[in-house]
C-alpha cells in the first residue's frame, strides 16, 4: 500500500510544514502496518511539483521513512497555483494506482493508494478538497493525532473539544496540523528520485503575482521564540517600538491578536489564533492581549507561555506558565534591558 505526501517548498528546499507533514504520513503509515486484521506494507511517496525543483526533491529524498519521490518539475509549477497542483497530483495517485482511474472507489487493494497527506496550512486546505473531491471521498481537516489505521484525533470548536473521527472511505485524504507532529528527521539513506510527467491543465486560474513580505525574523509558523501583542499597543508605532527590540534580543517572531491586526497594529500574517495561524513555539510571551478562546486556539499547545497584562483576572494568566500583573509599557522595556 501507498501513501501519497504531497510537498510544500519554494523549488529549493521544503518548507517546515512538508517535515511534520512527512511525520504524520509516517505514523499513519505504522498505523497500517498494525492494522490487525490486514496488515499491510507501506511506501511513503512524496510528490514534489515545482520548477528547477531538484533541490527540494533531494531534500525529501533524504527524510526518514520516505520509500520515493516523484519530481514533477516544469513551468507549469513555477508558481503554486492549487487547481495546477490538484491535477497533477491526481495524475501521480493515477499512476501509483491506475485502478482508482476507472474507478474511485477502488482502492484498500495491497499495491494501491490508501491516503494522501497534507500540510495543515494554506497550501494544504486548498489543495484538500480539490483533491477528495475528485477522490469522491471526504476530506479530514487538521488531524492532530492519528489513533489507528482509518481513525484521527482533530480540534473543534476553537480547540474546546477534540474529536474523534474514523473514516470509511477506501482512500483518506487529510490535513495535518503541522505543530501535532515533530519535524522528520533528514539525513536517511536518500530514496529514489523518480521524473514524472509534469502536467500542465487548462485551468481557469492563472498566475497574476505574489506579494510577499519579507522579514529578517523567523517564520512565525515555525519559529521558537514568539513575541505576540494585542490592542494595548494602541497603535501600530507603540507595537513596533515596544515589542521589536524585545524581540530583537530573543530572535523572536512577532504575532499579534486579531483586535491589534483589525486595528492595524499589526500586518494580517501576524495574526494567532482559529482565523490566523496555528504556533507551538518554545516560548510565546502574550502582551497586552486578555486571551480570548479564539487567540488560545493558536497559541495554547505553546512550551511555555508568558502573559504581561495588568489585569489579574484577564483569561491569558489561566493558560500561562508565567504572569506579570503589570503596565506593558512599563516592565516590556525593561524586560528588554535586563536580556
Ligand atoms: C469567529 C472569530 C474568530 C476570531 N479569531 C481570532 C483569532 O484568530 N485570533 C485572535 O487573536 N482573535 C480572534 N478573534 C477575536 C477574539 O475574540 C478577541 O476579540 C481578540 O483576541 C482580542 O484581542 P486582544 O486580546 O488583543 O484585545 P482585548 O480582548 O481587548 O484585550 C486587551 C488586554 O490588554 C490588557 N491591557 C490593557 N492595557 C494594558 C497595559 N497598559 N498593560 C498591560 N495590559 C494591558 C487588558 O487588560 C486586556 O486584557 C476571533 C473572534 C471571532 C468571533
Amino acid at each position: 500500500m501507498k501513501l501519497l505526501v504531497v510537498a510544500e517548498h519554494n523549488h529549493k528546499a521544503l518548507a517546515a510544514s512538508t517535515l511534520n507533514t512527512i511525520s504524520a504520513a509516517s505514523a499513519l503509515a505504522k498505523a497500517q502496518a498494525s492494522h490487525p486484521s490486514a496488515p499491510q506494507v507501506l511506501e511513503l511517496h512524496v510528490l514534489v511539483a515545482g520548477h528547477q525543483a531538484e533541490q527540494a526533491a533531494n531534500q525529501a529524498a533524504r527524510c526518514q521513512g520516505v520509500h520515493q519521490v516523484w519530481l514533477a518539475d516544469g513551468p507549469a509549477h513555477a508558481e503554486p497555483i492549487a487547481e495546477a497542483l490538484a491535477s497533477q497530483a491526481l495524475h501521480l495517485i493515477h499512476t501509483l494506482d491506475p485502478a482508482l482511474a476507472s474507478d474511485a472507489s477502488a482502492g484498500h487493494k495491497a499495491d494501491g493508494l490508501r491516503a494522501v497527506v497534507l500540510p495543515s496550512s494554506t497550501m494544504g486546505k486548498n489543495l484538500a478538497p480539490r483533491l477528495a473531491a475528485m477522490l469522491n471521498v471526504a476530506a479530514i481537516s487538521d488531524i492532530t493525532k492519528v489513533i489507528s489505521h482509518d481513525t484521527f484525533e482533530r480540534p473543534i470548536y476553537a480547540g474546546n473539544v477534540i474529536s474523534t473521527v474514523q473514516s470509511i472511505d477506501p482512500v483518506l485524504v487529510v490535513t495535518a496540523r503541522t505543530t501535532a507532529f515533530e519535524a522528520v528527521v533528514s539525513g536517511a539513506e536518500p530514496a529514489a528520485i523518480a521524473a514524472v510527467q509534469a502536467v500542465d491543465p487548462a485551468v481557469l486560474s492563472r498566475f497574476v503575482s505574489q506579494a510577499l513580505s519579507k522579514s529578517e525574523r523567523p517564520e512565525l509558523s515555525s519559529a521558537k521564540v514568539v513575541v505576540s501583542g494585542g490592542r494595548a499597543l494602541g497603535s501600530a508605532e507603540q507595537y513596533q517600538a515596544v515589542l521589536t527590540p524585545l524581540a530583537d534580543k530573543l530572535g523572536a517572531a512577532l504575532g499579534a491578536s486579531r483586535a491589534a491586526v483589525d486595528a492595524g497594529y499589526a500586518p494580517n500574517d501576524y495574526q494567532v489564533g482559529q482565523t490566523g495561524k496555528v504556533v507551538a513555539p518554545n516560548l510565546y510571551i502574550a502582551i497586552g492581549m486578555s486571551g480570548a478562546i479564539q487567540h488560545l486556539a493558536g497559541m495554547k499547545d505553546s512550551k511555555v507561555i508568558v502573559a504581561i497584562n495588568k489585569d489579574p483576572d484577564a483569561p491569558i494568566f489561566q493558560v500561562a506558565d508565567y504572569g506579570l500583573v503589570a503596565d506593558l509599557f512599563e516592565v516590556v522595556p525593561q524586560l528588554t534591558e535586563k536580556i
